[in-house]
């Protein structure tokens, strides 16, 4: 998609293409974190750039467990935090430590399409069970996935590329499934991008069997830092020896350690969050465009996209039809699931005001 969309500027110029392919988030980072950058910079600590524990900072640990615990209610401390490289770089650490060859993890379809390759990056067989007909859980489908060999599900909620959020009740349902040596890895890269006044279910109270990770990526606009987490509840009977076989994999792979300064700024304001309104206006601008010219878009609940059924059942071929209009986005069988589209709303407003015509045009043609 980077590749066609740099052959697209250059054959119609870059005002006439309309780039919905990438969860690259358009805004700027919240002042508060642009400042607290400032601080820790003007404050220059001495060995602030160097080697550290492989967990990270010791008292960066503590505020972010201080953090989770008021959020949450869970008596987290430093010592059930990681700080990783991005959420990436924790569902690798959390792979790497409980993995064995063959091992079966259970991704819920459609899903980010990089987990398959984190699961196989640690000699791991994906397994795939379905959602229902609007994404959400179907608890009977993953407790028809579980085996023998099952050791984790990835669990990611709001959720890319669908937009859904799952329910409390749902999760509770999903908790009486999930039994050890089963771990749920919670990716919640989204959490704090939920719409219409709306509060995600804290999956770290309703899962008893979690392992969350996380990253300020798209929660903080800072996606190019890597800076996330991985959050142990001290409530799992692995709780320590996972703690440390995760310490180790920080370092095994290649890691070593989270980006020094950006531990240190997190740290500082772990909770600040880009302004959420703007991700609902373009959500709101684009579903209610393509509702009526005739797509089928279902307003996404969370996360930052729109995942609308295409017109016909062929998604790579609705796609070519879009980027002779100048509209880039990404299949839905790049997800797993095709006759679908995912369109990102870090796309510009104006950009996708500009673009609607395009998406009307290409409907009549498909048809
Ligand atoms: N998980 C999901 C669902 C994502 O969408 C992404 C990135 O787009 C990641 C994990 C990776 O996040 P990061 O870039 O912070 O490592």
């Amino acid at each position: 998609m980077f590749e066609i969309g740099i052959q697209l500027r250059k054959e119609r110029g870059a005002e006439n293409v309309f780039d919905f392919s990438l969860g690259n988030p358009e805004v700027e980072p919240p002042e508060a974190v642009i400042q607290a950058l400032r601080r820790v910079v003007t404050e220059n600590r001495p060995h602030s750039h160097g080697y550290m524990p492989n967990a990270g900072f010791p008292e960066v640990r503590a505020a972010i467990a201080a953090a989770l615990a008021g959020r949450t209610g869970i008596p987290f401390t430093a010592g059930d935090v990681v700080m990783t490289n991005g959420a990436a770089g924790a569902i690798n650490v959390v792979l790497k430590s409980i993995l064995d060859p063959g091992d079966e993890v259970i991704l819920l379809n459609p899903y980010f399409p990089e987990y398959r390759f984190y699961v196989e990056n640690h000699s791991g067989r994906v397994v795939i069970a379905e959602t229902d007909d609007r994404f959400q859980l179907d608890v009977d489908s993953v407790a028809r996935a579980i085996t023998p060999r099952t050791k984790a599900l990835i669990l990611n909620s709001p959720n890319n590329p669908t937009g859904a959020v799952y329910s409390a009740e749902a999760l509770r349902e999903l908790n009486s499934v999930v039994r050890e040596p089963v771990l749920v890895i919670s990716d919640e890269p989204y959490r704090p991008l939920i719409y219409d006044g709306r509060a995600a279910p804290e999956i770290s109270q309703l899962i008893s069997r979690v392992v969350v990770t996380w990253s300020w990526s798209k929660a903080m606009a800072i996606s190019g830092e890597r800076i996330g987490y991985l959050a142990i509840p001290p409530r799992l009977p692995e709780a320590a020896a996972l703690g440390n076989a995760c310490t180790f994999a920080n370092r095994i792979l290649g890691y070593i350690n989270a980006p020094a300064i950006w531990q240190l700024v997190v740290a500082q304001v772990p909770e600040a969050t880009v302004d959420v309104s703007r991700y609902q206006e373009k959500r709101d601008l684009l579903c209610d465009g393509l509702n009526r010219m005739g797509y089928e878009a279902p307003r996404p609940q969370g996360s930052f996209y729109v995942f609308p059924r295409t017109p016909i059942a062929d998604d790579v071929a609705f796609i070519r039809i879009l980027q002779n209009e100048g509209i880039l986005a990404v299949p839905g069988s790049g997800f797993g699931r095709g006759g679908y589209m995912r369109l990102s709303l870090t796309i510009a407003r104006e950009a996708l005001e500009r673009s609607l015509p395009g998406f009307e045009s290409a409907l009549r043609k498909a048809r």
